[in-house]
């Protein structure tokens, strides 16, 4: 049966060869009414697919996302789970934003940053750079997303790439930034190129929405309103030699169940194009902001919704990392995590300079309002009572795993030999340089579990060592 509707759904899809738009709206709405009428022992047979680590196809998806069965949506939930424990175990990436400039000629309009929005705007100077720098090393991050809006003349590349290179050789007593992922807009190969040679992590684009007529409405005005030129960034990126990449849409501005496809599709063309899909999907939600138009938008996805979403990406792409913001509040998040979120942020700010103006106790202008106001000792802390394991690594990136050769690894579940050293080296780091008495505590009664959790003789005894090391103050180990 899924492969007699997928033979049907098939033969209508399409792609504009002169755009480079490889979406075909109706190919997706096409889907999502077929996928209504997938009966139950078709549904049952695609849950034990997924349970295989198998990943879906589109109609699988599709069928997936429009079941009414609750049997069915607890097994997604179910499955979710297993999957999420299975492949990433107890370990949580956690990175924080770097928001450098929030000048843009955009009109986006779920965006306070949008051009038609009068407030003071501002870009750090490199000492200002430093400064929040400095601050987010206190916190012990290790990875950040550097954030800027667009416009070329107050925020052109060059400005970006001398933003990277003064946090590369900033270091503050033990702090260091060893991964910068970057999101910025769409540009060329020349300057994928260029944020290539100074190190980028991951290349970090958001679709928003991948529903075209919607993207149209939302997009007012300024070059991001090109959909064909937004859609193919990631394919400039490879051409540019980035291979990492992380897609993300924005729920809320069209039907969800169609933006779920979209990525998956984009994740398909780029793992046919260039042998490798998104390292990375982010679900960030609409949330309130200063200046946007929020309540125009009759998608927002409530948080059952939102939740079954994640679980169903989660069963779709098992081995692509998923990343939630402070958008979510702390319940939320808590559940997330369970259902698949492998990476969060913690501490975060969403505004330029907004480290140093929270430390100075001034008034802020975000982006978008966070809801987890916790501080990343917080945060941290609380992740380890929960059970799971904050981890600080940036290994992949820095020993060339990257693209092709992080996915083969990711897929054959080796990865995880190196994941979980990694994790207990960078969070025996964090509590030796961060962390108060009761915190080193409960890190060292969690690495002393942990431990033993990895399953290579040769990787345990090394980690057992690097441990040691870190105790005498050496720093910066990872397989
Ligand atoms: Fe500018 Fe990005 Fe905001 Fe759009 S979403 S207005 S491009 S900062
Ligand atoms: Fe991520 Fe690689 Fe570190 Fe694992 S080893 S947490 S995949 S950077």
């Amino acid at each position: 049966m899924v492969t007699e509707l997928m033979d049907t759904v098939e033969a209508v899809k399409v792609q504009d060869s002169e755009s480079g738009v490889f979406i075909d709206q109706s190919y997706i709405e096409g889907l999502l009414e077929k996928a209504k009428y997938t009966d139950d022992r078709v549904i049952q047979g695609i849950l034990d697919k997924a349970e295989r680590f198998e990943g879906l196809n589109h109609i699988e998806i599709a069928s997936l996302l429009t079941t009414k069965n609750p049997a069915h949506i607890a097994q997604i939930f179910s499955i979710a789970g297993m999957i999420k424990r299975h492949i990433y175990g107890n370990r949580i990436v956690l990175f924080a934003p770097l928001y450098v400039s929030d000048y843009c000629v955009n009109r986006c309009g779920y965006c306070s940053y949008n051009c038609g929005h009068e407030f003071n705007r501002k870009k750090l100077t490199m000492d200002e750079v430093r400064e929040e720098v400095k601050l987010l090393e206190q916190m012990g991050h290790k990875r950040i997303a550097l954030e800027a809006g667009e416009h070329d003349q107050e925020c052109p590349i060059d400005y970006i790439l001398e933003c990277m290179h003064t946090i590369y050789d900033m270091k503050f007593e033990n702090g260091e930034i060893r991964r910068i992922n970057v999101n910025i807009a769409a540009t060329t190969v020349e300057n994928y190129k260029k944020l290539n040679d100074v190190g980028i992590g991951t290349y970090i684009l958001f679709q928003e929405t991948y529903h075209q007529p919607t993207y149209d409405k939302v997009h007012h005005s300024g070059p991001k309103k090109d959909y064909a030129y937004h859609l193919t960034a990631f394919d400039r990126a490879h051409l540019g030699g980035i291979d990492d990449v992380g897609g993300g849409v924005l729920f809320g501005l069209a039907d969800p169940y169609f933006e779920v496809l979209g990525l998956m599709i984009h994740n398909e063309h780029l793992e046919e194009k260039f042998n490798v899909g998104f390292h990375t999907i982010s679900v960030p939600r609409i949330c309130p902001a200063a200046g946007a138009e929020t309540a125009d938008f009759p998608h927002l996805v409530d948080d059952a919704t939102f939740e079954r979403i994640v679980a169903i990406i989660r069963l779709a792409v098992p081995f692509t990392g998923m990343i939630l913001s402070t958008r979510e509040n702390h319940a939320m998040r808590g559940k997330l995590l369970q259902l698949g979120i492998s990476q969060i942020s913690a501490g975060s700010s969403t505004e330029v300079g907004g480290y140093a103006k929270r430390e100075r106790q001034e008034q802020s202008n975000p982006q978008f309002f966070v809801n987890d106001e916790r501080t990343a000792l917080e945060i941290i802390t609380e992740l380890m009572d929960d059970g799971y394991i904050p981890s600080f690594c940036t290994a992949c990136y820095r020993s060339g795993r990257t693209g092709d050769r992080f996915m083969s690894l990711a897929k054959s579940g080796q990865i995880k030999n190196v994941c979980l050293p990694n994790a207990l080296m960078t969070l025996s780091e964090f509590s030796s340089d961060y962390g108060d008495e009761p915190f080193k505590k409960k890190a060292a009664a969690a690495i002393a579990r942990e431990l033993p959790g990895i399953a290579n003789e040769k990787i345990r005894l090394k980690a057992t060592a690097n441990l040691e090391r870190i105790s005498q103050g050496k720093r910066d180990f990872y397989f």
